[in-house]
């Protein structure tokens, strides 16, 4: 059985088709990454997973469960931090976390959580009091804290500074290690890359493609290029010969290397055969913001302005 299966999921606003035909499916124990344009529906996607949204067609199970139909069930296993919870002004941090406790039947051990998401030091502080990161790590441990087998995660680290999104990384690699399945969404292609064993790119309310960020980014890229200095003349066409090269341009004693496959072990044989020394050698990394250029048209973009409602 998947942890979660999505099946032909369809969802329209009034005329607006927010969701067009959405299937994926995620393993138990996976993180399993949703990047995408603004407004491809993705969070209408891991809403409806939460059954806080109500498809219009398409089936969602939740370790067999129907979010709708089955909602209780379903709340017990299913920890969700959404792009906009946030706590009354007033309450304190341990008091949100045992509050929150007491809605499950299970619940994890609270004050664990709040060490492990280092909340301890602020237990006593009131939410208004608390920084952007500490607000995040609430909502995160307030998602856990109904001991949940799967952890709807939107848009994690949106507003954090970068030591607190690695630190937040960090957190989420340790509670997916105590076997937790996490769906994440995000705008983050570092975070996606970092973080996410499979990925499904949505554009447009559809899936444009699923799979690990090195298969996306192996998919999307096929043309490489390298670039070096050589230590001794070297005749062209030991290179242009080779079947991954596909060009060979040298400017002022700088080599390009243009092709595809395996080209850089290829080109590195081929030097070695010749005995010649590649320097400041330089390849084209590839990463998954060339992977979403490829899959959408367009260049990952911040995040759009929250609606209300
Ligand atoms: P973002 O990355 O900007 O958060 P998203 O991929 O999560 O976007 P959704 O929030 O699912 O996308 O929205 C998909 C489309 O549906 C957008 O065009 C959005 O404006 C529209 N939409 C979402 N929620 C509503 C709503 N409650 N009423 C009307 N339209 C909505």
């Amino acid at each position: 059985m998947y942890a979660l299966e999505v099946r032909n999921l369809h969802k329209r606003y009034g005329e607006h088709v927010a969701v067009d035909d959405v299937s994926f499916t995620v393993e138990e124990g996976e993180i399993f990454g949703i990047i995408g344009p603004n407004g491809a529906g993705k969070t209408t996607t891991v809403e409806s997973i939460a059954g806080l949204r109500t498809p219009d067609s398409g089936s969602i199970s939740v370790l067999g469960l129907d979010p709708i139909k089955d909602r209780a069930e379903v709340r017990e296993r299913l920890g969700v931090q959404l792009q906009e919870s946030s706590c009354p002004d007033a309450i304190k941090v341990a008091e949100a976390l045992e509050l929150y406790s007491s809605f499950y039947s299970n619940p994890a051990d609270w004050r664990e959580l709040m060490q492990l998401l280092s909340l301890t030091e602020k237990r006593d502080t009131q939410y208004k009091a608390l920084s952007g990161g500490q607000k995040q790590r609430l909502s995160i441990a307030l998602a856990l804290v109904g001991n949940p087998k799967i952890a709807i995660l939107d848009e994690l680290t949106t507003g954090l500074d970068p030591q607190a999104r690695r630190d937040t990384w960090n957190l989420i690699e340790r509670v997916h290690d105590t076997g937790v399945t996490i769906l994440l969404v995000t705008h983050f292609m570092d975070e996606a890359e970092r973080l996410s064993d499979r990925i499904a790119v949505i554009d447009g309310g559809r899936v444009a493609a699923v799979d690990t960020p090195e298969g996306l980014i192996a998919r999307s890229s096929a043309v490489q290029q390298v670039r070096f200095r050589v230590s001794q003349p070297l005749d062209k066409s030991v290179l242009t010969e080779l079947p991954e090269v596909s060009n060979v341009e040298i400017t002022e004693g700088r080599w390009l290397v243009t092709g595809r496959g395996q080209l850089l072990s290829s080109v590195a044989g081929a030097l070695a055969r010749a005995q010649v020394v590649a320097e400041d050698l330089r390849v084209d990394q590839r990463n998954l913001d060339d992977a979403f250029v490829a899959f959408t048209g367009r260049a990952p973009e911040a995040p759009s302005e929250r609606r209300v409602g």
